[in-house]
């Protein structure tokens, strides 16, 4: 371990880049001296890049190569206990400690000094003519004004030409104004009083307080259903943080959630946080960074990146919804951030907690281990109830062609439309039909980059590849055969779920909600608002319906296919089914009116259903965890997939069979290595990919087992081999 936190006065620095070197670099100190982990310009190449100072320099370079710093940051210099937390997370998922470094400094322009700078802003006047891109630059100002836009950034965010934006500001629809960069954000008020806790919230909200207050670390998972009211217990935990002194961050897995969070934040403590996505503006994440390390920021609401932004003094971390999928994060650098939280959480003494209604099975596990505390709110707020709960056994139902409404729904469908209420369908399926099936000659259409077949969506006139997201306009011609007029939509989307509900009941107002349908997280929350509010009487939706939303108004959950997850053959599959339609189904009756879910299944009898059925979480959780711990599968063993991709998939095998023959490092901690085989999806993007996967006992050394395997190993420049630690997806 480096030292930290001291002043280097002259002499040979060690300079951390976040370029892709994989190595620390030595440098003069500026005259005068650094300090240890001060942010930095240094020139590589012909280039100046940004580092930070890791400490003294190692001195093996040739002195009279080595350049000198070029500028040191008006930023505050990165904490020891961020070099830890860096250090850490690189080793835990095996990536170099540069790519961290990028993480960690994802802020535009911190290299520019704070000073006035020229931004943008929405005006008071409305524009003479609306035309659809003068349109787009005020809905890009509404949705993420903030710290206002530079004005190139915010021509490439409407795509308009200069020349739009100079006609707004001519008219007076855009102002231009001089402004300090990265103010502070308005103070937070932890004294302002919230709701009434109920006698099950306040227990709950006075043991977490105690947690904050008692500045060790410790992580709680608090469970409980969907209106229980967790989301009003953890503010009080971010209040008694406030209260300390200390910051606070809150991850949400929705950029979409995050709006509706602000709002809540603001009426809690009176003032909006600072917020931290990819949806916000570039000013708003540097003026984020800078508030974060500065103290200026008390409370940060943000995405799994804001793990890695440089607190100043972190006391609570708040992972809500902890079993989403979308924690994990799938590119560039694979970590889990709830698992990130916890480690970033006991470095600084802070408390964590993690909020879902249906936790994952590791959570669940832990708190059974006794290594996280477990609070439990069992009844829902107010006098909302749970739903009631029933399976439509589709085996038994009389069903047309092409239909996937059975009657016993449409019946319920029938009686809440004629009851003005709502009723919300949901199929985790995109677009319009799964499958585009030629009937002349069975050629399915699939993508000419991936091994996955294209969708049709029928409202973008395309078929579209989930995988790569190439996308193609629907043929008439079958493209192997010819034949003409033949292609046949196979299998139900939303889309055409939305099409067969419409038939049914034309009075209805059906709407969709899917993610691929929204331009903006703010526009998809002003959608759900005015569904919420009753704008229709059947919502049709994706699992974003799942996460979190309210629908005082919905009484009926249909879930149209029960058995989609429980095939796949993935871990997870039925925790995932397991928390995905108990999450959904407790979107029914959140308000005075009781609700009831219903599930279409061929199987009613699965175990999994069952217990969806019964409601008997805990007897769920104890059967799946006997499972895994028989197969010796996570969080009872420990797994990391191995990827390897190139252009020929014979020269991918070929390598993927020398890692296998040359695995001695794997056997040596008993761990078990399976494989080569073809991926899932064996090709994306033109790249085949195959596969490895290690599955080694829960106490074994793997990360350094596999870094030992995988450090003999030359790499070809066109392929690649990629270390999944912990994997979520087999994909
Ligand atoms: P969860 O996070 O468990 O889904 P929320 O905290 O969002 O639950 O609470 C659900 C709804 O009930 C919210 O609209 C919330 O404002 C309301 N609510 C919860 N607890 C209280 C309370 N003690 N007093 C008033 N309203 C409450
Ligand atoms: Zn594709």
């Amino acid at each position: 371990m480096r030292e930290r936190g001291f002043y280097i006065e002259g002499g040979l620095v060690s300079v951390l880049t976040a370029e892709p070197l994989n190595r620390f670099l030595d440098y003069k100190a500026p005259e005068g001296g650094v300090f240890a982990g001060a942010f930095v310009m240094v020139p590589l190449g012909p280039r100046r890049v940004l580092g930070v100072v890791w400490g003294v320099g190692a001195g093996d370079f040739d002195i009279s190569k080595v350049r000198t710093i070029g500028r040191v940051l008006d930023v505050p210099p990165m904490r020891a206990e961020m070099v830890e937390f860096l250090t850490k997370a690189a080793e835990y998922t095996l990536t170099p400690l540069s790519l961290m470094l990028r993480l960690a400094t994802r802020a535009p322009g911190l290299a520019q000094p704070a000073s006035m700078r020229k931004i943008l802003r929405k005006g008071l006047v409305a524009p003479v003519k609306i035309t659809a891109a003068r349109s787009r630059v005020l809905k890009v100002l509404d949705d993420h004004g903030g710290a206002g836009f530079a004005p190139s950034e915010l021509s490439a965010l409407a795509v308009v030409s200069s020349s739009v934006i100079k006609a707004l500001i001519a008219q007076g629809a855009v102002v231009e104004e001089v402004a300090p960069r990265d103010l502070s954000y308005p103070k937070l008020d932890a004294e302002h009083v919230g709701k009434t806790l109920s006698a099950d919230q306040a227990v709950a909200a006075k043991t977490l307080r105690e947690a904050v207050r008692s500045g060790v670390y410790g992580t709680t998972l608090l469970k409980g259903v969907t209106g229980s009211g967790k989301t009003e217990v953890y503010l009080e935990a971010v209040a008694e943080a406030l209260k300390s002194g200390r910051q606070a961050l809150v991850l949400l897995p929705e950029i979409a959630l995050t709006v509706e969070f602000l709002d809540r934040v603001e009426k809690r403590f009176g003032q909006r946080p600072a917020e931290w996505h990819s949806g916000a503006s570039q000013a708003e994440r540097r003026r984020c960074w800078k508030a974060v390390a500065e103290g200026g920021a008390q409370l940060v609401v943000g995405a799994r990146s804001s793990l890695f932004l440089p607190f100043r003094d972190l006391g609570l971390i708040v992972v809500d919804e902890e079993h989403d999928g979308s924690y994990k994060q799938e590119e560039g650098v694979l970590y889990h951030a709830r698992d990130m939280a916890v480690l970033r959480a006991s470095l600084c003494s802070a408390t964590v907690i993690l909020a879902s209604a249906t936790p994952s099975l590791e959570s669940w596990a832990n708190a059974e281990a006794g290594k996280y505390a477990r609070i439990d709110l069992h009844e829902r707020f107010g006098t909302a109830e749970l739903p009631n709960m029933d399976s439509i056994d589709m085996r038994s139902e009389a069903m047309e062609v092409n239909r996937w409404l059975s009657p016993t729904l449409v019946g319920e469908m029938k009686i809440r439309l004629e009851a003005g209420e709502q009723s919300l369908l949901f199929l985790n399926r995109r677009g319009f039909a799964p499958l585009t099936l030629c009937r002349a000659c069975g050629e399915q259409i699939g993508c000419s980059d991936c091994d996955a077949r294209m969708v049709e969506h029928r409202f973008l006139k395309r078929l579209v590849c989930h995988q790569c997201g190439a996308s193609k306009p629907i043929p008439d011609t079958c493209p192997s055969c010819g034949v003409v007029g033949k292609l046949a939509a196979i299998g139900p989307g939303v889309e055409r779920l939305a099409e067969e509900a419409t038939e049914l009941f034309p009075d209805a107002r059906v709407a969709i909600l899917s993610s691929d349908l929204a331009e903006t997280a703010r526009a998809l929350k002003q959608r759900i608002d005015e569904i919420a509010a009753g704008g229709a009487d059947i919502i049709i939706g994706t699992q974003i319906v799942a996460k979190g939303h309210n629908f005082p108004h919905l009484t009926l959950v249909g879930v149209i296919d029960a058995d989609l997850g429980l095939q796949g053959g993935d871990l997870r599959a039925a925790e995932k089914s397991f928390q995905l339609i108990r999450q959904v189904a407790g979107r029914a009756g959140r308000a005075e009116k009781p609700g009831t879910a219903l599930l279409q299944t061929h199987q009613p009898e699965h175990p999994v259903i069952k217990a969806i059925l019964s409601g008997d979480e805990e007897g769920f959780w104890k059967a799946e965890a006997e499972s895994r711990q028989r197969a010796g599968a996570p969080p009872y063993g420990r797994m990391a997939g191995i990827v390897v991709s190139g252009e020929k998939e014979a020269t991918v095998f070929d390598l993927a069979r020398y890692l296998a023959r040359n695995s001695q490092a794997i056997n040596q901690i008993d761990a078990q290595l399976f494989g080569p085989a073809a991926a899932p999806v064996s090709k994306i993007r033109g790249r085949f990919r195959v596969r490895l996967l290690v599955k080694a006992p829960k106490g074994a050394p793997m990360q350094k087992a596999i870094k030992a395997w995988l450090a003999g190993v030359k790499v070809p420049p066109n392929m690649r081999i990629t270390v999944d630690i912990d994997p979520q997806s087999f994909y």
